[in-house]
């Protein structure tokens, strides 16, 4: 005897990028919390507490109903589970959450029959679609990001080699990628360069020695693997000489308004992508291999440094609209030089910030607002200025927005930025 509680998700789960990397998020808590509990076993396909009637939790939130026991009588140890469990899903779900018991409410929201059905799905894992090999080529140690669909192929794209498309549509903040490097070394001759990465190339697997040398060289010749490391290597974090060659980051090509952008983590050795704003499925993802400079120059530097054209949305605007983002970035360049003055920043406070905030706009026109990682940029410079002058409570205002930002663009798993 006993009565049964627990929680019901209304409406379910679907498969898409929101509901997965909020689910995925969620189960990353949950196996934290519970590692040392010798009670909460992970199985293979879901979280299995043995306690009560044994609730579980799926890796595959889609098929995730209810989470429930008896919590009188010889289940009464559960009752804590349930309740832990339902507030930290509460955290990610909000009202999709529906608490019930037997005495309020004798049946949940959905019925047995369909609650049961859903237990039996978790013990087999949804037949990953053809694609599902991409996911393997992403070297992160969390289980949890290779589960279900990848939310991009890689294809062919028209004038630019293979690229990465999106499968679903990816929310902002969403992290879409991440990734160790072959191997990372410092940026030089070409001579000096070729026999390191040739040690390097001798370390890795065959296979990644293969994928290695399926990227693309813009400078075939004498010193084929420094080409191909000069042609997709990405700075290991802002201005550094150390470069990292990626088999699937180096796929992703250029826009000067991506929709996503690239980050180093130096804690973890990882390079991770995460989406700017909306990707619509289908949408092309891409990143900036340089933002800096008007049309003209930044054309220049793809051409000369990348070997193509770019045509991105930014490009291809008329001459006139051309004009004005060339004015808009000049004016930006400006302001950046002159936030970035601390003499100035203590003689007139006043003018930093100003100039903080019509960056901040001037951000939001040039790159559709989707700049989220220098605009957290622009509020730092801002928190930097009022906390220089005392300004605390200012200073924590512009810290929130600043956090904001960032937070828009950090993802779950192994290697949170
Ligand atoms: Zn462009």
């Amino acid at each position: 005897m006993g009565i049964d509680a627990g929680f019901d998700m209304v409406p379910r789960l679907s498969t898409g990028a929101t509901d997965r990397h909020n689910w995925d998020t969620f189960i990353r808590i949950i196996k934290d919390m519970y590692k040392d509990d010798t009670q909460v076993e992970i199985k293979p396909n879901y979280i299995e507490f043995n306690a009560g009637e044994h609730p579980m939790l799926p890796f595959e939130g889609h098929k995730f109903l209810r989470f429930s026991s008896k919590i009188s009588g010889s289940c009464a140890n559960v009752e804590i589970y349930i309740d832990t469990v339902r507030r930290v899903a509460e955290v990610h779900f909000g009202s999709r959450v529906k608490y019930w018991n037997e005495i309020a409410d004798p049946c949940g929201v959905y019925d047995w029959k369909l609650v049961h059905e859903s237990f039996r799905s978790y013990e087999q894992r949804d037949e990953p679609e053809p694609i599902a090999s991409i996911a393997q080529l992403i070297t992160g140690t969390d289980p949890i990001q290779n589960i279900g669909i990848p939310l991009f192929e890689i294809a062919k794209i028209p004038g630019k080699g293979r690229g990465l498309i999106a499968r679903l549509n990816i929310a902002k903040g969403t992290r879409i990628l991440c990734e160790k490097p072959f191997f990372t070394v410092a940026s030089m001759s070409p001579n000096v360069l070729e026999p390191i990465i040739a040690k390097r190339l001798r370390a890795i697997s065959k296979d990644a020695q293969r994928q290695f040398l399926s990227l693309h060289n813009n400078y075939p010749g004498k010193h084929p693997f420094s080409g191909i490391f000069k042609t997709n290597a990405l700075p290991c974090g802002p201005d550094s000489p150390v470069g990292g060659v990626y088999p699937t980051i180096c796929l992703i090509n250029h826009s000067c308004i991506p929709n996503s952008h690239n980050n180093w983590n130096d804690d973890t050795d990882h390079e991770t992508i995460h989406a700017n704003r909306l990707i619509k499925a289908g949408e092309e993802i891409t990143i900036a291999y340089n933002q800096e400079g008007d049309t003209a120059t930044r054309r220049a530097w793809l051409t000369n440094t990348f070997g193509f054209d770019c045509n991105c949305p930014a490009c291809s605007r008329s001459a006139s609209e051309i004009r004005v983002s060339d004015a808009r970035r000049l004016r930006m360049k400006k302001l950046d030089d002159d936030i970035g003055n601390g003499d100035r920043m203590v003689r007139r406070p006043k003018d930093s910030l100003k100039d903080c905030h019509e960056l901040l706009k001037l951000l939001k026109e040039e790159y559709d607002g989707c700049a989220v990682v220098l605009e957290a940029r622009a509020y730092y410079d801002a928190f930097q200025v009022v906390i220089t002058h005392g300004d605390q409570a200012r200073a924590t205002g512009f810290e929130e927005l600043e956090d904001e930002e960032n937070d828009d663009t950090k993802g779950t798993g192994c290697c949170e930025l």
